[in-house]
């Protein structure tokens, strides 16, 4: 299939990984950094990411510097015949510890903002384990913002120098239904019309006049997501964060308004439904997960495909995205990745490739 980058034609999702440096706190618990499951390796086309468990050889070192040198080479062995394993994933580009979201967004997100001010719409998002770097990457911190921050400031100077106007909607899926973040925390209702158009009836849509501004809604909505109904819950991590940026501008000839989206999603952690308790709320949540994150990477596998039929209808997300998934729309997954884990990895990653 031809790619988005190249051809424009948007029928295709680019799929990118990005791996997270180690942690401080990681790095102290153990006294080393561990294990780095990962490895990259840059194609012209495409760029292939591999992970493994722990090596022998490193297995192997742990071993010798025991008190019982022999017996401890013994158990190495064993574990390495029992769990070494590695895989190859071919992704259209993958970044490393020392990437930046400058870098992310330069590469990934600049070149695709263009096509809002042709009346088309974008998505952008973050997939991965709860820790892997989704929220680092869309929101940032201060000394190195993420996209969300990126893209706005990027549209509005556009926007300005080309007379149109820019709009934000911030919202997050939980269960299945959607929940304002800016100005209130209220549901909103998502309807659908017959050509199955989504209306969210009530979501606040408030104008950016400075970039200072929507750098303060941006932080406000980022605080109202962490605040949970729950207080001992991390709930951003189990929701679908939506930030919605419209821009209007005026056909130069027929004067006719136009409106295209840029969404930018820090989706909720794919976790392991084995490592999510057992209580009825986190199960329902964890199934819920699941199975809007499955809808969403088999509606990117059919578009990839170019499929007849893309089942959009399978979940909340998939149907919210319909204008912005497939079509002339543009649309990146950046799958976030913890060099530390094997196993997570190649979860995030069994999804993410096949979503190619
Ligand atoms: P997630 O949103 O996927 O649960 P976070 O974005 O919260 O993960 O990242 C987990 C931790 O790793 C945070 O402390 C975050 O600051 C740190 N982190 C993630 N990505 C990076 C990165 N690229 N560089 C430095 N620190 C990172
Ligand atoms: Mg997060």
């Amino acid at each position: 299939p031809p790619r988005a980058n190249e051809t424009g034609n948007g029928h295709r999702v680019r799929v990118v990984a990005r791996v997270r440096p180690f942690l401080a706190e990681e790095i102290q618990v153990s006294g080393n950094p561990g294990h780095d499951c990962t490895s990259i390796s840059k194609g012209t086309e495409e760029d292939s990411l591999t992970i493994s468990t722990e090596t022998a050889s490193s297995i192997l070192e742990h071993g010798s510097s025991s008190r019982k040198p022999a017996i401890k080479l013994r158990i190495s062995w064993l574990v390495r015949a029992k769990v070494c394993r590695c895989e190859e994933y071919k992704v259209d580009a993958c970044y490393g510890e020392a990437t930046d979201n400058a870098e992310v967004f330069a590469n990934e997100v600049q070149p695709i903002l263009q096509c809002l001010f042709e009346g088309r719409n974008a998505t952008v998002f973050a997939y991965g384990a709860t820790g892997s770097g989704k929220t680092h990457t869309m929101q940032g911190t201060e000394t190195d913002p993420g996209l969300m921050y990126r893209a706005v400031k990027s549209i509005f100077k556009s926007a300005t120098d080309h007379g149109c106007t820019v709009a934000i909607s911030y919202y997050e899926v939980y269960m299945d239904r959607c929940y304002d973040l800016l100005e209130t925390k209220n549901e909103v209702p998502v309807l659908e019309d017959h050509s199955g158009n989504i209306q969210f009836r009530g979501l606040a849509k408030i104008e950016i006049k400075s970039v200072e501004e929507f750098q303060a809604l941006l932080a406000e909505g980022c605080a109202r997501r962490r605040m949970g109904s729950t207080v001992l819950n991390d709930v951003s991590s189990r929701s679908h964060g939506v930030l919605a940026v419209t821009v209007t501008s005026r056909d130069a000839t027929s004067h006719v308004l136009r409106e295209a989206k840029l969404n930018l999603i820090d989706l909720a952690g794919n976790e392991d439904n084995r490592k999510t308790g057992s209580d009825g709320l986190r199960l329902a949540e964890s199934s819920q997960i699941n199975q809007s994150l499955f809808a969403l990477s088999n509606v990117i596998n059919a578009l990839n495909a170019n499929d007849a039929r893309v089942p959009y209808r399978d979940s909340k997300l998939t149907r919210i995205l319909r204008d912005s998934l497939g079509g002339t729309s543009r649309s990146v997954m950046v799958a976030c990745l913890n060099p530390g884990s094997y196993s997570e990895a190649a979860k995030t990653l069994s999804l993410a490739a096949r979503s190619r």
